[in-house]
C-alpha cells in the first residue's frame, strides 16, 4: 500500500476543550510582579485590561478548559488543521523508510498563522463582557491581521498600534487589516501620551514593538469601552494554542505513527506551546517518549542563551515582569526576517519547561533558515513564513542525522503559518542579500 499523505480529521472530532498545563508543571510557577513595586500581582490589577474570563486563564487550575460553542463555531470555518506527512521532503532528502517527517500547517487559518487560534477567543470574551472595543498593538503585522478578522467576526471596533518603520514599509498587512475593518496606526502616534513623549525626543521616531504595546495600552487604560490583548507569552495564549497539538495528536493516531520529536519555532512561545504541550501531557500519562524541541534565531537565542530571572516584558516597562529566559528588556534583536521571533523574552510556562529540562532548545541561522523553507515549498508546495522556517531546518536536521545514525525516527514539526507577506525575505534571499546575526553584538556572523 502507497504511503498516505493527508490525516484529514472530521470537524465532529475536532477536542472540545483546552489543555491547561498549569496543574502538570514540573516546578513551581513564579508569580507576575507589579513593574514599579514588585508586589504579586492579583487578578484585579489586570480586569481594567483584560477581559475576567481570560484572567481566570491564566491562573487557571483546571486541567482541561471547555471552548465555548460560538468558539467551536468559529474555529469550524478552518479547523481542523491539515496534519501532511512530507513524503516528497523525504525523498528529496534521501531518508530511508524508518526516518518520517510529519508537519501541522497552521496557514490555513484567515491571517495564515496561528494566531486566530487565540485572537478569537479572546474577541469572543471581551464582547462577552460588554467590551466593544479592543486596542492592541503589531510588529509587522501578524498579530493585528489575527485580532482584525477576530473583531470583524464579533462585530467590534479593532486599533491596532503598527510599529511605524513596519506601516511605511510592510503594507500588505496594513491593507488587509484595514479591509477587515479595523484602524491602524503607526506609532509612536499623537494618539497617545507615551506616543508624544517618544515623538517629542525623535521626532523621526521608527517605532517599536515596546512603542507601540504602550500605545495600546494607554489606549486601552483610558477607555472604559476598550480592553487591550496580547498574541503570544502569557498563559491563556498557550492554552488557546493546545487545539494544535490535541488535534495532532488524534490525527497522528490516523497515521499509525507517534513523534519521536516534536519541533516548532518560539518567539514568544505561543505556538511551541500549541504543538509540544499535548505531548508533554501524552508523556506524563505513559503513552509518549518524544523530546519537545523548541527552534529560535542565533540573533535572538532567549532560550539557548538567556538569563532565567524576572524581566519587564516590555521597554517602556508598563507591562508586569515575569519569570522567564531573557535577553534583558533593553535588547534589540537585529533586523532578521522572522520578526515574530524578535522578541527579547519568552512564555513564562515554555520557560519553567526548559529550566526544568522537560523540552530543549536549538538555535539557528537565517540563511540555514531560507535553505531550509525553500526546500520545504519545492517539495511541498507550501511557502513558509520565515518564523516558520526555523522549525523546518531543525526538523530536516533531525531527519538527516537519524539516517547518519543509522536510526529510525518520526518527526512532527509544527508549520505555523505561510510566507505569503513575506516575499520581500525570499528576494533577499534568492538575490543572496541575506546576512546572518550572532546575538552577542548584533553584529553579522564570519563565514555565513
Ligand atoms: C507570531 C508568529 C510566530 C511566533 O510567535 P509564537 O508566539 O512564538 O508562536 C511564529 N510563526 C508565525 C507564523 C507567527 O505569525
Amino acid at each position: 500500500m502507497p504511503d498516505r499523505t493527508k490525516f484529514v480529521l472530521d470537524e465532529k472530532d475536532m477536542p472540545t476543550s483546552w489543555y491547561n498545563i498549569i496543574p502538570d508543571l514540573p516546578g513551581e510557577l513564579a508569580p507576575p510582579l507589579h513593574p514599579a513595586t514588585d508586589e504579586p500581582l492579583g487578578p484585579e490589577a489586570l480586569a481594567p485590561l483584560f477581559a475576567m474570563e481570560l484572567i481566570k486563564q491564566e491562573m487557571s487550575p483546571e486541567r482541561f478548559i471547555e471552548i465555548p460553542e460560538e468558539v467551536q463555531a468559529v474555529y469550524k470555518t478552518y479547523r481542523p488543521s491539515p496534519l501532511n506527512r512530507a513524503l516528497q521532503l523525504e525523498r528529496d532528502l534521501g531518508l530511508p523508510p524508518g526516518v518520517k517527517i510529519f508537519y501541522k500547517y497552521e496557514g490555513v487559518s484567515p491571517a495564515g498563522s496561528h494566531k486566530p487560534n487565540t485572537a478569537i477567543p479572546q474577541a469572543f470574551y471581551n464582547k462577552q463582557e460588554g467590551i466593544k472595543r479592543i486596542a492592541t498593538e503589531t510588529g509587522a503585522g501578524q498579530w493585528g491581521s489575527a485580532m482584525s478578522i477576530a473583531c470583524a467576526l464579533y462585530d467590534m471596533e479593532c486599533a491596532v498600534y503598527m510599529v511605524g518603520i513596519s506601516y511605511d514599509q510592510k503594507p500588505y498587512r496594513r491593507i488587509l487589516m484595514e479591509s477587515y475593518g479595523a484602524e491602524v496606526i503607526s506609532s509612536p502616534s499623537t494618539r497617545t501620551n507615551a506616543g508624544k513623549h517618544v515623538l517629542e525626543m525623535d521626532p523621526n521616531s521608527l517605532g517599536s514593538l515596546g512603542i507601540a504595546i504602550s500605545e495600546a495600552v494607554e489606549d486601552a487604560a483610558t477607555r472604559d469601552d476598550t480592553h487591550y490583548c496580547l498574541g503570544s507569552v502569557l498563559n491563556h495564549v498557550c492554552l488557546h494554542q493546545t487545539i494544535i497539538g490535541e488535534e495532532a495528536i488524534l490525527q497522528m493516531e490516523m497515521a499509525d505513527a507517534e513523534p519521536d520529536v516534536v519541533v516548532a519555532c518560539v518567539g514568544g512561545g505561543s505556538n511551541f506551546a500549541g504543538i509540544s504541550f499535548p505531548y508533554y501531557k501524552r508523556r506524563a500519562d505513559g503513552k509518549s517518549s518524544a523530546r519537545l524541541l523548541a527552534v529560535e534565531p542565533k540573533a535572538c537565542p532567549t532560550l539557548t542563551a538567556g538569563e532565567y530571572r524576572y524581566d519587564l516584558g516590555d521597554e517602556a516597562g508598563l507591562t508586569p515582569k515575569m519569570m522567564m529566559y531573557t535577553l534583558g528588556h533593553d535588547f534589540v534583536p537585529a533586523g532578521i526576517h522572522a520578526g515574530g521571533l524578535r522578541y527579547h523574552g519568552d512564555s513564562p510556562l515554555v520557560s519553567l519547561l526548559a529550566k526544568e529540562g522537560a523540552i530543549e532548545a536549538v538555535a539557528v541561522h537565517q540563511n540555514a533558515c531560507f535553505d531550509a523553507a525553500v526546500q520545504f515549498a519545492r517539495a511541498e508546495g507550501i511557502l513558509p513564513a520565515p518564523e516558520s522556517s526555523h522549525a523546518i531546518r531543525a526538523a530536516i536536521d533531525e531527519a538527516l542525522a537519524a539516517r547518519e545514525a543509522g536510526e529510525d525516527r518520526t518527526i512532527l514539526f509544527g508549520l505555523s503559518g505561510h510566507g505569503h507577506f513575506d516575499l520581500a525575505a525570499y528576494e533577499a534571499y534568492n538575490t543572496g542579500k541575506l546576512e546572518d546575526y550572532d546575538f552577542a553584538a548584533g553584529s553579522m556572523c564570519e563565514g555565513a
